[in-house]
C-alpha cells in the first residue's frame, strides 16, 4: 500500500514511514493511494469477533508491507490490553434507534487512546528495527497530549514534547500531562491556543533541516495510522446494530476532523453508512463551511468542550482531497489561499460531495449543559460535555429505521466542572486516577515563537 499527500508534491510513502513522519514534506497530509474494500460477507465476518480481532481484519491491508502478520497482532493485543471494557468500545442504548459509542475506556479516558496505545507500540516495532531516535512533537486540545505521553513515556529511542494552550485544557488534563515522572516526556504549555500551537507543529515541520536534525514525528490527528486505527470501531459497532444488512448513521463530535474521517474511510471501504453527521460546538467552522460552503477562519472561543476549541481543522484537507477527486494541485492552492488570506470557497462540485456524505450542526454552551442534564433525566446516563454536544446534534438527525450511533469521545470526570454546572454533581475518576491529584507537576511555558521552541525541544531532548 502506498501513501500520498494531499498536496500531490511530496515522497510517495509506506505506512511505517508515512506514520513516523506525520506531516507530508510538501504540507500536506498522507492518504492511501487506494481504500482497500470489504466485501457484504467479509464485514458480516465481524459479527461476535473480539475488539482485537475486528481490527486486524479491518487494519491489515493498509499495513501489510510494513509489519508481518504477527507484529500486527501483538501490536493490537498490547495496545488494547489496558482498556478497562471487555468489549473496549462498547454500545449503550439512549432512545430508541439512537446509541452511543463509548470510547472513553482507555487509560486516558479519552477516544484518543484507541490510536495512541497502537501507534505506541508500532512505533516501538519500527524503531527497535531501524534503531533510530526521535523527537515527537504534538499539539493538544488536551486529550491527544495526555493520550501520547502515556503511550510513549519511558520508551527508549524517544522524546515527547506535548504544546498545550495554556490555561485552557481540564485540571485533570493538565495534571495527565504533567505528573508523568519519566525523563523523555515534556509538558510545554504554550502562550496561546490550539491553533497557536498547531500552526507552530507545522512551521516545526516545514523546517527540514529541524526535522532532520532531531528526527521530528508527529502524532497529532492528521497522523495516517492514528485515523486508521479509529476506522475499526466503526465497523464494529455498526455490525452489532445489524450491517452490512442494514445503513447505520453516525454522529461525531468534532474539532480537527479526525474521528468524522476515520468514519469515512470505513464508508469507503464498503461499510454501509448512510450519514456521517459532524457535531461542532461554537467553534462552528465545520458547520458553517458545509452549510454555507465558505471555510473561513475565525476567532477561537473557549468552550465547555475544550478539545473541540478549533478553527482551523487540519484533517478536513483528506476530505477536500477526496471532494476534488484527488486533485492535490487543487488543494494546495485551497491551502495557500486559507493561509494567505484566512479562508477559501469551496466549488460547487466539491460541496456538492462533501454533502453526500455529512450532514453538520452546532451546539451553544446553554445548549450543551441542558443536553447533559435532559440525557441524564432520560437515560441515567452521565456523559461529557463533548459527547453531549453530539448527542444533541444526533436527536436532531435520528431516522427511523436507520440507527443513530453518536460517538462518546470522553469520559464525564475528565470535564467535572463542565458537569458539575449542568447536573450538580461531580463524576468520579475511575479508581486507578485516584492519585492524579497527589502527583507534582512538571511543566515548561513556552512563548508562542518558532525560534524560542526549536531551542527548548534542541536543549531538552536526549542526544
Ligand atoms: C479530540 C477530541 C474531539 C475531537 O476529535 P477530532 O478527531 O479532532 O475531530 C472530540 N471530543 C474529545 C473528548 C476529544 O478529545
Amino acid at each position: 500500500m502506498h501513501y500520498i499527500s494531499t498536496r500531490g508534491a511530496a515522497p510517495v510513502l509506506n505506512f511505517a514511514e508515512a506514520m513516523m513522519t506525520g506531516l507530508a514534506r510538501d504540507g500536506g497530509l498522507y492518504v492511501p493511494q487506494t481504500i482497500p474494500q470489504m466485501t457484504p460477507e467479509d464485514i458480516a465476518a465481524l459479527e461476535g469477533l473480539s475488539y482485537e480481532e475486528a481490527a486486524f481484519r479491518v487494519m491489515q491491508p493498509f499495513v501489510a508491507e510494513s509489519f508481518t502478520e504477527t507484529e500486527l497482532r501483538e501490536a493490537i493485543a498490547r495496545a488494547y490490553a489496558g482498556f478497562r471494557h471487555a468489549a473496549r468500545a462498547p454500545l449503550v442504548q439512549l432512545a430508541p434507534g439512537h446509541f452511543l459509542l463509548e470510547l472513553f475506556h482507555g487509560p486516558t479516558l479519552a477516544f484518543k487512546d484507541f490510536a495512541m496505545q497502537l501507534i505506541g507500540q508500532l512505533f516501538q516495532i519500527a524503531l527497535a528495527r531501524e534503531d533510530r531516535r526521535i523527537t515527537i512533537v504534538g499539539a493538544t486540545s488536551g486529550d491527544t497530549g495526555s493520550a501520547a505521553i502515556e503511550a510513549f513515556r519511558g520508551l527508549p529511542n524517544v522524546d515527547v514534547f506535548i504544546l498545550f494552550p495554556h490555561d485552557r485544557v481540564s485540571e485533570v488534563q493538565r495534571r495527565q500531562m504533567t505528573t508523568p515522572g519519566e525523563a523523555n516526556v515534556h509538558a510545554l504549555a504554550i502562550d496561546g491556543t490550539f491553533d497557536d500551537g498547531q500552526a507552530r507543529l507545522k512551521d516545526l515541520f516545514n523546517d527540514h533541516a529541524f526535522r532532520d536534525e532531531v528526527g521530528l514525528a508527529g502524532v497529532n490527528s492528521i497522523n495516517w495510522a492514528r485515523v486508521l486505527a479509529q476506522v475499526v470501531y466503526y465497523f464494529t459497532s455498526a455490525v452489532s446494530l445489524g450491517a452490512p444488512h442494514r445503513k447505520v448513521s453516525f454522529t461525531v463530535p468534532t474539532g480537527n476532523f479526525g474521528d468524522i474521517f476515520a468514519g469515512t474511510i470505513a464508508r469507503a471501504m464498503g461499510l454501509p453508512v448512510d450519514r456521517l453527521v459532524v457535531a461542532t460546538n461554537q467553534n462552528d467552522i465545520l458547520d458553517r463551511a458545509l452549510s454555507g460552503g465558505e471555510y473561513r477562519v475565525g476567532r477561537v472561543q473557549p468552550s465547555i468542550s475544550p478539545s473541540m476549541d478549533i478553527q482551523v481543522s487540519s484533517n478536513f484537507e483528506r476530505a477536500l482531497f477526496y471532494a476534488h477527486d484527488g486533485d492535490g494541485r487543487a488543494v494546495a492552492q485551497l491551502m495557500d489561499e486559507l493561509k494567505t488570506s484566512g479562508g477559501f470557497n469551496i466549488a460547487q462540485g466539491a460541496l456538492e460531495h462533501l454533502r453526500e456524505i455529512y450532514d453538520s450542526g452546532r451546539v451553544s454552551e446553554t445548549e450543551t449543559l441542558a443536553a447533559i442534564a435532559r440525557i441524564r433525566a432520560e437515560t441515567g446516563e452521565i456523559v461529557c460535555p463533548h459527547s453531549a454536544v453530539g448527542i444533541d446534534v444526533a436527536q436532531r438527525h435520528v431516522k427511523t429505521g436507520t440507527p443513530m450511533i453518536t460517538l462518546a469521545t470522553a469520559h464525564p470526570a475528565k470535564f467535572p466542572d463542565a458537569v458539575e454546572q449542568a447536573i450538580g454533581l461531580r463524576p468520579d475518576l475511575p479508581p486507578h486516577m485516584a492519585r492524579l491529584f497527589d502527583l507534582p507537576e512538571r511543566v515548561t511555558q513556552v512563548e508562542n515563537d518558532n525560534e524560542a521552541l526549536k531551542s527548548l525541544i534542541l536543549q531538552r531532548r536526549s542526544a
